[in-house]
């Protein structure tokens, strides 16, 4: 049963050939028995996922229906769940019980999935390798000595160990699209405003996007379809209407323009990647695609931009954890200043003081016009860059990642070298646009995922061309040994 996809699960639902209790029982079984291995899931929660299986088989038996009616997911732990802890990753919010459900988490309750547990991520998501949570690396199925990436690893190797059919992940500069890359799943960032952020833990709220992670394009359309749409209580969300993606697979890709950026090619890009993107090209063009070169002049600002906006913005956000308002709280505090530099010193690791030393030196007086002013000049022009390409291709095609997934610890020594992987994935964040990345193929046993980017909600566009590679290829269908 854990084989199956999002898709294939509704149809069994609808058949009758098992009952979503039957199989949350089943998923978490195997859950229990094979995470240790892997060490992508913070929290189970068994009761919350039977009473949910059960209520969606009370709701199928009174002729309901609906692709996410009884589906097992996961929530990465930064989105807010009722009553259960939401820890980010972090020590500071070890004993958090969100008093609420993010508004991702309430949709896709209402639209009646069933939530297995909250997966593990790097602390406040800021990573691209899963190794700094505070509850411990997670490990890649396709290479247990390797990452999975991060910062949504929990939920991508969750998935691609068919723990369960598919998982939420965010996406702040590539989290939801390197960690697919790096486990052989298909994860797709929307629209910046397409997904509600009310109640996803803020780590750099100009560019931060939730999104699905899942084995296919059509799970992703099923999931995306149950987590889009307009919130009130988001003030960046955006009153666009929310299409059919599953309706929109099918669309011929005839004629559709595709553009590779030369840039992309560059040092830094495994040249082994650099041939499985180009025949991800030639089987696109089989089906109808026309492919140009284009140009992003401006793409080699991107992660000095964004390793300046990123931090900046979340020492802002992660001022409010202090020991009074939020988060841990030290012991035996001397006075006011030792309960704040005590209680933030013990509750957040290494990575995320680096950053918020880093974004709070960018912002103060006098450093400000020379570093986050002129990072956000550089987002304007990475922008208009994009504007000029998608005035001539319909989508922009290359490497999700410069490499393979890495060796845990490879890169621990050096943040500026784990920064550098996501060279592919930052620009659609600091210009806003939705990105996806699927499996391309496999370098020393390890997956390969390729990048399409769309214009602004295009997402449908990106599913539709991800689907039509995948019912011509089989990447996406490999299963890990041992899972
Ligand atoms: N690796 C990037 C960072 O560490 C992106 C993380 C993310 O998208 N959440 O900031």
């Amino acid at each position: 049963m854990h084989q199956l996809t999002l898709a294939e699960i509704a149809r069994g639902l609808a058949d009758k050939k098992f009952s979503s209790e039957e199989l949350t029982k089943a998923l978490l079984a195997r859950i229990t028995q094979l995470d240790p291995q892997l060490n992508s899931f913070i929290s189970l929660t068994e009761d919350l996922a039977l009473q949910q299986a059960k209520a969606a088989d009370a709701r199928r038996a009174n002729g309901e229906s609906g692709a996410l009616l009884g589906a097992p997911i996961a929530h990465k732990d930064l989105f807010c769940t009722r009553g259960i802890r939401t820890s980010c990753g972090s020590k500071m919010l070890d004993n958090f019980k969100a008093p609420y459900d993010a508004t991702v988490v309430a949709k896709l309750a209402a639209a009646g999935a069933v939530t297995l547990g909250k997966t593990n991520m790097d602390e406040f998501a800021m990573g691209s390798a899963n190794e700094s949570s505070y509850y411990g690396p997670v490990k890649n199925p396709w290479n247990l000595e390797h990452v999975p990436g991060g910062s949504s690893g929990g939920s991508a190797a969750a998935v691609a160990a068919r723990l369960l059919p598919a998982a939420t992940g965010t996406d702040t500069g590539g989290s939801i699209r390197q960690p697919a890359a790096l486990t052989n799943l298909t994860g797709l960032k929307p629209t910046y405003g397409r997904v509600s952020r009310w109640g996803m833990i803020a780590y750099a709220s100009s560019l931060d996007q939730g999104g699905p992670l899942a084995r296919t394009a059509e799970d992703c359309a099923i999931l995306l379809q149950g987590m889009a749409g307009f919130d009130p209580q988001d003030s960046t969300s955006i009153d666009e209407p929310v299409p059919d993606y599953s309706a929109g697979l099918n669309g011929s890709l005839q004629g559709l323009r595709i553009g590779v950026p030369k840039e992309y090619f560059s040092a830094g890009l495994d040249p082994r990647i650099a041939d499985l993107v180009m025949a991800s090209v030639e089987e696109l063009k089989k089906l109808g695609a026309v492919v140009r070169e284009i140009s992003l002049p401006n793409m080699q600002h991107a992660i000095p931009a964004y390793y300046v906006i990123a931090p900046a913005e979340a020492s802002s956000n992660l001022s409010r954890f202090d020991g009074v308002r939020f988060g841990y709280r030290c012991e035996d505090p001397k006075n006011l200043e030792d309960l704040y530099k005590r209680s933030r010193g013990e509750g957040f690791g290494p990575e995320v003081q680096r950053r918020i030393m880093v974004g709070a030196y960018a912002l103060s007086a006098g450093y400000y016009d020379a570093y986050y002013l002129k990072a956000q000049k550089i987002r304007r022009l990475i922008k208009n860059d994009f504007m000029a390409a998608f005035n001539e291709v319909d989508i922009i095609l290359g490497p999700t990642t410069p490499n393979p997934a890495w060796k845990l610890g490879a890169k621990n020594s050096d943040p500026v070298a784990a920064y550098l992987e996501d060279v592919y994935t930052i620009t659609a964040n600091l210009a806003g646009l939705p990105g996806l990345s699927m499996p391309a193929g496999f370098v020393d046993g390890l997956p390969v995922g390729v990048q399409l980017l769309a214009p602004y909600f295009q997402e449908g566009r990106l599913l539709n061309v991800a689907h039509q590679y995948q019912q011509n290829t089989d990447w996406h269908t490999r299963t890990p040994t041992g899972f």
